[in-house]
């Protein structure tokens, strides 16, 4: 029976041992708490049909508990110092796949083609490296990969916004690009103290699963986005400026955003912030149908 990667003693002893030292530019904050782990397994209901990817397993601290519970693991990992870490650490393992990647380069049709194929169910496990947490979380969305869930901890306050309702502060064009996807709750929040180098920031585990409400009908994907960027451009001004701020003044250009606005039931007054994921979509298929 080995020891647990996930403690302070045995991170300390793995680090001096290969003479490592976190690299804050890539975002190393290590887990050194089982209860943690166990926490963010749960919220994945990983089981043995469950293939999971992770990103960036570090020295394999939740790899290791994610291969106990899993089918299989294939982890992407930007650092090559820490591929003979992993080696090593995780040799019990005979489930574990390391991919040396950086995952923002992953092409993700190929990678499904190549380590995908059978499988039955797709979680996506990450204690994210923070300062690419968006760029991660949007790659795997767009990607058309098919993930079953997704269990991911981030920053909290990144937590907060990607999870938020409308009408609330924290609701903006990340809690739309996010929802559309996917639902979004954070299932708990983490404090600093689980980590080693401690970050300066309070963390959270953010669960996405598949819409339990049917899909909004887009037309025009480009159009819905730049809609909601503009919409929160200015948030204190009403969508109508916003709106001619983002699609200019010209008269027959207004004319169709009022029409599209009619169309929708939207009314120009009120904030962008107030506008449902939903809302969006209609205002976003009526301006299409009206050409703008
Ligand atoms: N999973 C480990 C844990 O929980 O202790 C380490 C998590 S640490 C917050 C983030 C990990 O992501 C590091 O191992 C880092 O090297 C890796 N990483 C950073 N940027 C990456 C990238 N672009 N692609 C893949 N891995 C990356």
């Amino acid at each position: 029976e080995h020891k647990d990667i996930a403690t302070p003693l045995r991170t300390k002893q793995i680090l001096e041992k290969y003479g490592l030292s976190a690299k804050k530019s890539l975002g190393q904050n290590f887990i050194v708490d089982t209860n943690i782990l166990s926490k963010i397994v749960n919220a994945g209901e990983i089981n043995k049909e469950t293939t999971v990817i992770e990103v960036g397993p570090g020295i394999g601290a939740l790899t290791e508990q994610l291969a106990k519970k899993a089918k299989n693991v294939i982890a992407f990992e930007i650092d090559d110092r820490l591929l003979p870490v992993l080696e090593d650490t995780l040799s019990p393992y005979d489930n574990i796949d390391i991919i040396h990647s950086d995952v923002l380069k992953v092409d993700m049709k190929a990678f499904e083609a190549s380590h995908l194929a059978d499988a039955k169910e797709v979680v996506l496990v990450a204690n994210l490296p923070y300062y690419i947490t968006t760029p991660i979380i949007m790659r795997f969305l767009e990607s058309g990969l098919v993930l079953d869930r997704m269990v991911l901890m981030m920053q909290k306050e990144v937590a907060s916004r990607i999870s938020a309702s409308p009408s609330t502060k924290a609701y903006g064009s990340l809690s739309v690009a996010v929802q559309y996807y996917m639902d979004a709750a954070v299932a708990f929040t983490v404090p600093k103290t689980v980590f080693v180098p401690q970050p300066n920031v309070e963390s959270a585990i953010i669960r996405l699963s598949e819409k339990t409400e049917k899909n909004v009908q887009v037309n025009d994907e480009p159009l819905f986005f730049r809609l909601v960027r503009s919409a929160f451009v200015q948030r204190r001004k009403t969508l109508w400026n916003n709106l001619l701020v983002a699609f200019g003044k010209a008269d027959d250009t207004k004319a169709k955003l009022e029409q599209g606005l009619e169309m929708a039931s939207v009314d120009p007054k009120r904030r962008g912030e107030t506008l449902t994921i939903e809302e969006f979509a209609s205002l976003a298929n009526a301006f299409s149908q009206l050409g703008l």
